[in-house]
C-alpha cells in the first residue's frame, strides 16, 4: 500500500505540560496535577511530574486537560443522514428503505469518487477536532449502488494518512439488504454472489493496507448489518479474520426489526445465531448491542450477554444516536457489572464524544433509576481504555511509557464550562467536543491551537452543504411511490420560500 506518510514528528523529546493530565499507572487512569508528558519518534517515554531530562520542545497548556485521545469504534465517516430521518418518519415511506422499485431500476451510486472522498477528509478532520485520535469509519449504506468500494477506502487511506489520523480501515459488505414492497412490506432482497464478492475485495483490501502510512493505517472486516447478511458471508468473514488477526465490525443487536428478522430468518436471536456460526470472537465489535434478551426492549429470555460477553466481544456503545432512535442499553451499569466490554463510537453528527459521554450518563442514571449508577470515569475509562482494549491494543488510550502519543488537550478555560472540582467531572458536565485546543497522534502535531494545517472548515463546510443538496434531490428516485422531496422532508414550521416572491407581514 502506497499510501502517503504523515507529516514529519518533531525531532527529539518533546515535553508537555498542563495543570491536570491523565496518567496511567498500574492498569488505570488517575490525575495528576501539574502534571508532565514527555514523547519521543512517536512514543511516550514519560508521565508523572518533575521530568529532569533533555527537552527539544515543550509546551505549555496551563489550565487544561492533557488526556489520552479517544478511540472511537464507530466513527462517523459521510455526511450524516440521520438529520434527513430525525423528524421524518416512518423510515419505510422516507427512502430509508429502498423500494423494490428502486432495485429493480438498478440502484446507483448517490456520490461520486470525488465527493466521497472529500466526505472521508471532512469527516476525519471533524474527529480529530473532536479529540479522536484512533477512527473506525462508519457510513450509512442508503444512499450506495451496494457495498461500499476499495477504490474509495483507498482514498480513505489517504486522507487518514495525509491528515495523520490513526485508522482502521474496511469497506463495508453485504449480502442483503432491505427493501419494501409497494405494499409497504418490509422484507430482505439477496445479492450473495455480490456481496461474497466486496468480502473478497474488502480481504485482498486488508491484506495491502495493514501496517501503511508507518502503522498509522490497520485492516479491519467491516460486514454490515446483521439482518442483511447470509451464513456463508458470516463464516468466510470470521476465517479470514481469524488468518488476517484483524477486528471485525458488525452491527447487530442494533434494532427491534433487526432482530425480530434474525429470529424469523434462523429461529435464533442475532447473538446465539453469530455463536452457532462460531462467528464470535474477542475480535469482535458490536454496535449497538441495545436490543438484547432480558432487556426492556426485547421480551423473550435468553442468553444474548451472557453470550456476547463469554465470546470476549466488545459491544460499541454509541448513546447519542440510539437515544435519538427512541433506544439505550439497559444498561451501562449493568453490562459492566456482569464483565461487558464496552467502547464507544460517535456514529452520527456531530462526531463529539464528549456529547456521547453525557447522553450515556444521563440515560444510564434513566435506566438505573439512581445517580449512583454511573460516574463520569466509568464512561471515560470507555472512550480510552474500553476502545483500545478492544482493538487488543494496550499501546493506546493509556497515557504511559511505551504507549503511542495519541493525546488530546482540553481547554478548562472555556467560560461555559463553569467551575472545577475535578476536570473530567467538569468535562462530563459541561464540555463540548470542540472545547480540544490540540491533539497529537503518533507523535505529530495534528491540530494545534484548534487549527488543522490545510484543512479550511468554512469552505468544507460549504461544500459538504452543497453535495448533502445534491444527494437530498435524488431522495425521490429511492423513496416508496416517490413522492417529491416536500413530502419527504417535513419542515418544523410552515415555509415561506424566497422563490415565492415578497412577504409583506406588515400591519395590513
Ligand atoms: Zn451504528
Amino acid at each position: 500500500m502506497t499510501a502517503p506518510m504523515a507529516r514529519p514528528r518533531p525531532k527529539g523529546p518533546v515535553l508537555i505540560t498542563a495543570r491536570w493530565v491523565v496518567g496511567h499507572r498500574n492498569g488505570r487512569h488517575c490525575l495528576i496535577e501539574n502534571g508532565e508528558v514527555v514523547f519521543e519518534d512517536g512514543a511516550i517515554t514519560f508521565v508523572g511530574r518533575g521530568y529532569a531530562g533533555p527537552v527539544a520542545e515543550r509546551r505549555d497548556h496551563d489550565n487544561a486537560l492533557v488526556g489520552p485521545g479517544f478511540v472511537d469504534l464507530d466513527a462517523l465517516s459521510d455526511l450524516d443522514t440521520t438529520i434527513l430521518g430525525y423528524d421524518n418518519q416512518p423510515a419505510a415511506k422516507k427512502g430509508r428503505v429502498w423500494p423494490r422499485s428502486y432495485i429493480d431500476a438498478g440502484p446507483y451510486e448517490m456520490y461520486s469518487r470525488e465527493e466521497l472522498a472529500f466526505q472521508k477528509a471532512y469527516a476525519f478532520a471533524n474527529l480529530v477536532r473532536n479529540g479522536v485520535t484512533t477512527a473506525l469509519p462508519i457510513a450509512s449504506l442508503f444512499y450506495r449502488a451496494w457495498g461500499e468500494t476499495v477504490e474509495e477506502f483507498t482514498d480513505a487511506a489517504h486522507a487518514a494518512a495525509g491528515l495523520g489520523l490513526r485508522v482502521y480501515l474496511g469497506p463495508a459488505y453485504r449480502t442483503g439488504n432491505q427493501v419494501v414492497s409497494d405494499s409497504g412490506v418490509i422484507g430482505t432482497h439477496y445479492d450473495e454472489a455480490r456481496g461474497l464478492a466486496e468480502l473478497e475485495a474488502a480481504i485482498a483490501f486488508a491484506e495491502r493496507v495493514e501496517g501503511a502510512a508507518g502503522g498509522l493505517i490497520r485492516a479491519m472486516l467491516a460486514p454490515d448489518r446483521i439482518e442483511t447478511c447470509t451464513p456463508e458471508l458470516l463464516r468466510r468473514t470470521a476465517a479470514a479474520s481469524r488468518d488476517l488477526d484483524i477486528p471485525v465490525r458488525q452491527h447487530a443487536c442494533q434494532s427491534r426489526i433487526e432482530y425480530d428478522l434474525v429470529l424469523k430468518q434462523h429461529g435464533m436471536s442475532p447473538p446465539e445465531w453469530m455463536a452457532s456460526l462460531g462467528y464470535l470472537s474477542e475480535r469482535s465489535l458490536l454496535p449497538h448491542g441495545t436490543y438484547v434478551s432480558g432487556s426492556r426492549h426485547i421480551d423473550r429470555p435468553g442468553r444474548d450477554l451472557e453470550i456476547i460477553r463469554d465470546a470476549g466481544a466488545t459491544i460499541v456503545h454509541c448513546p447519542l444516536v440510539s437515544g435519538r432512535h427512541g433506544g439505550t442499553i439497559d444498561h451501562f451499569g449493568r453490562y459492566r457489572e456482569m464483565g461487558l466490554k464496552i467502547g464507544l463510537g460517535t456514529d452520527t453528527a456531530p462526531p463529539d464524544m464528549i456529547l456521547n459521554m453525557q447522553v450515556g450518563m444521563i440515560l444510564t442514571r434513566v435506566m438505573g433509576g439512581s445517580a449512583a449508577t454511573i460516574r463520569s470515569e466509568d464512561y471515560y475509562n470507555a472512550a480510552t481504555i474500553g476502545g483500545a482494549d478492544a482493538l487488543r491494543r494496550p499501546d493506546l488510550g493509556r497515557l504511559q511509557p511505551g504507549a503511542r502519543a495519541d493525546i488530546n488537550v482540553f481547554d478548562l478555560t472555556r467560560p461555559h464550562l463553569g467551575q472545577v472540582i475535578d476536570p473530567i467531572q467538569t468535562m462530563m458536565l459541561a464540555g463540548h467536543g470542540r472545547d480540544f485546543s490540540d491533539v497529537i497522534i503518533d507523535g505529530r502535531f495534528v491540530m494545534e491551537n484548534r487549527m488543522i494545517a490545510g484543512r479550511d472548515e468554512t469552505a468544507d463546510n460549504q461544500r459538504a452543504q452543497g453535495q448533502f443538496e445534491g444527494l437530498m434531490a435524488r431522495y425521490p428516485e429511492r423513496t416508496l411511490h416517490h413522492p417529491p422531496t416536500s413530502e419527504i422532508f417535513s419542515s418544523s414550521f410552515p415555509v415561506d420560500r424566497a422563490t415565492d416572491g415578497p412577504a409583506l407581514w406588515g400591519s395590513a
